[in-house]
């Protein structure tokens, strides 16, 4: 691993003085230049970001910590009754926090994600913009489309982990787990610049697919940061679950992975299904089909 700067941030700002870039640019390497020549990049628990360091993927020349930004963890909720969960919140608080319990997709989704000590140090924001497991992406030798190459290895090689819908161009399937959840309730994501200026998308628009841009999963600019994922306040009598089924019985990304949230009325009829597929895309797959045909049937 080369020698790099570390750079304890306060604030958002302090993280574009610092000229941070995003990592799926500092990856990119067209006709042997690279995108950005020793970039700045930021850390959460670190967890991704140090493999890929220490894979060789990623050489940065300065880490930005985020972990020193005050209030950035926390999770309330806020007026009209929506949701705020903080960007450096832990996968292992979103699955045992009393306000996101009635979220329970989100919960379980937190719940199935990885071990306690992954769980324990990955952050929220880490989790949405962890970069994709396709092995051919993770190996130095396999200078593949989404690094700026020009082929992509998963269509003629070793593809039973790759996506099954929207794979023009490249097959990687979205990693995060608690993805599946968050868009299935159709959450929003706020994301902070230099000037501390928010700005607020649906989380399900963040992501982008290959056919956008082959280069990088998500809508994240230079110089900005995650600051937060905004859940809509749930609707009376609304249900919801998260199932994963993975190879290994023990801590491991899913090989499939579904969030459902149902809306019953009154009368316990099912009036809106939302159901997403995980690890099937190269975003949260929405069923479009399969939410529509559960309508009309009874939510219990
Ligand atoms: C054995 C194992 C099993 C795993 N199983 C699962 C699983 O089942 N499901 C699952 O979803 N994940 C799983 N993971 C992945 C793990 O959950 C993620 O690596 C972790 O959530 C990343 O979070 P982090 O805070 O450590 O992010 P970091 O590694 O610090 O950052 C990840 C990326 O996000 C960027 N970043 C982080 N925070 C911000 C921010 N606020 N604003 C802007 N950019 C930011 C960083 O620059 C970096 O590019 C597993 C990991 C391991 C090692
Ligand atoms: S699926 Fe995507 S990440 Fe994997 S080899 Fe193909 S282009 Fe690269």
């Amino acid at each position: 691993m080369r020698p790099f700067e570390w750079i304890e941030a306060a604030s958002s700002a302090e993280v574009t003085a610092a000229g941070a870039t995003t990592v799926a640019d500092a990856m990119v390497m067209t006709n042997g230049h690279r995108k950005v020549s020793d970039p700045t990049v930021v850390k959460a628990g670190g967890i991704d970001l140090l493999d890929l360091m220490k894979e060789e993927l990623l050489q940065p020349r300065r880490i930005v910590n985020l972990r020193g930004i005050a209030g950035l963890d926390k999770i309330a909720g806020q007026e009209g009754g929506r949701l705020r969960l903080g960007a450096l919140a832990t996968v292992a608080q979103l699955a045992v926090d009393p306000l996101v319990r009635p979220y329970a997709a989100l919960a379980d989704a937190a719940r199935n994600a990885a071990s306690p000590q992954i769980r324990n140090v990955a952050t929220l924001g880490g989790n949405l913009l962890q970069r994709p497991r396709c092995w051919y992406f993770r190996s130095v030798h396999h200078h593949c489309v989404r690094k700026g190459g020009e082929t992509c290895f998963a269509f003629g090689g070793e593809n039973q982990y790759h996506a099954i819908f929207d794979h023009r161009g490249c097959a990687i399937v979205h990693p995060s787990t608690l993805a599946t959840a968050l868009v299935a309730f159709d959450a929003r994501i706020e994301l902070t610049d230099a000037a501390e200026a928010k700005r607020e998308t649906a989380l399900e628009e963040f992501f982008v697919l290959p056919t956008r841009d082959p280069h990088r999963e998500n809508d994240l600019r230079a110089g900005e940061i995650v600051s937060a994922v905004l859940l809509p306040k749930l609707a009376a009598g609304a249900r919801s679950a998260h199932l994963k089924q993975a190879e290994k019985e023990s801590f491991d990304w899913p090989i499939a992975d579904v969030a459902v949230v149902l809306e019953a009325d009154a009368q316990g009829l099912c009036r809106r299904a939302s159901v997403v597929l995980g690890a099937a895309a190269p975003v949260p797959h929405r069923a479009r089909s399969a939410g529509g045909g559960a309508a009309r049937q009874a939510a219990q």
